[in-house]
């Protein structure tokens, strides 16, 4: 490993950065300039994944059906724009010490429209939004799981991630080569609206893996009342669903199966689950 990579996870671990992967800018080859990261940082030669967890027992009290805040903060709003803005700004001002510019990037959904017209005839009209899932994806960190969610293989589909666009030419990290999900398909057998259309799998192709997504009907999801909750930025954004009930499936099926790195003493599911239609 080359001394600037090296140097850089050191400090990323000293700072509580739980996954930091490195994606060269060519595995966005395939992404077009409305989500493209050189369209913000035209001399971007990396893309840095920075993810934190969410811990297993922030799920606690959604999963016990007693406590939903606790969510709301340490897994949604302050997780991801406090202390993992806190995070990403720290690594930044680390590259920007050693002469690397390094630009934040927040997870908005790249199914938010632009909201401004193209300042010149040949750049995509702003705010281009990058897919920040996908990204972490690319860096080498994770995969969609069949419940259309991130996976990685430290904490299934607990975490959040942001990104640096950076001019600094970091070691690249390899993509995935196991898969995380099983396609059990536990998941979406759980959801108690109707959510999932079974016909409707589709193959999602990021750098090159293939990965089996099922189709989901967010509508039903914007009206679920068991863990599920609006995107928190923007309406066209997907729902927020990493403490609803079919997500939390998910990680009590990684557990059980023993398939996660972040392995636990006691099981996540104790009882019966609830449910509100
Ligand atoms: S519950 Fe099973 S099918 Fe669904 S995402 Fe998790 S591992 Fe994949
Ligand atoms: S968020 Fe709710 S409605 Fe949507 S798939 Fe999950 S359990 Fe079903």
């Amino acid at each position: 490993m080359d001394d600037l990579t090296r140097e850089f996870l050191d400090f990323a671990r000293e700072k509580r950065a739980d996954l930091v992967g490195f994606a060269p800018i060519e595995r966005f080859d395939d992404v077009p300039v409305e989500h493209h990261p050189r369209s913000i940082f035209p001399e971007c030669r990396t893309v840095i994944a920075i993810g934190k967890r969410i811990t297993r027992g922030t799920l606690r009290g959604i999963e016990e059906g007693t406590q939903f805040d606790l969510y709301g903060q340490y897994g949604l709003s302050w997780l991801a724009d406090r202390m993992l803005a806190i995070t990403t700004i720290t690594l930044a001002t680390w590259l920007e010490d050693n002469r690397w510019e390094a630009c934040p990037i927040q997870d908005l959904s790249p199914l938010i429209p632009p909201s401004g017209i193209p300042v010149r005839r040949d750049l995509p009209p702003p705010n281009v939004m990058i897919d920040v899932r996908a990204a972490a994806g690319r860096a080498g960190l994770a995969e969609i799981g069949y419940c259309g969610e991130v996976l990685t293989p430290q904490y299934g589909p607990r975490q959040r991630f942001q990104l640096i666009l950076t001019d600094a030419p970091f070691e690249p990290t390899p993509l995935l080569s196991e898969s995380v999900c099983d396609l059990c398909r536990e998941c979406m057998r759980s959801c108690p609206l109707g959510a999932w259309v079974e016909a409707g799998d589709r193959t999602v192709t990021i750098a090159g893996k293939d990965m089996t997504v099922a189709a989901i009907d967010f509508a039903k999801c914007r009206q679920c009342r068991n863990g599920a909750g609006p995107n928190p930025h923007h309406p066209a954004g997907t729902p927020d669903r990493l403490g609803a009930l079919c997500v939390r499936t998910c990680v009590a099926q990684l557990d059980e199966a023993g398939r996660l790195q972040n392995a636990f003493a006691n099981p996540f599911r104790k009882r019966p689950v609830w449910t509100r239609g």
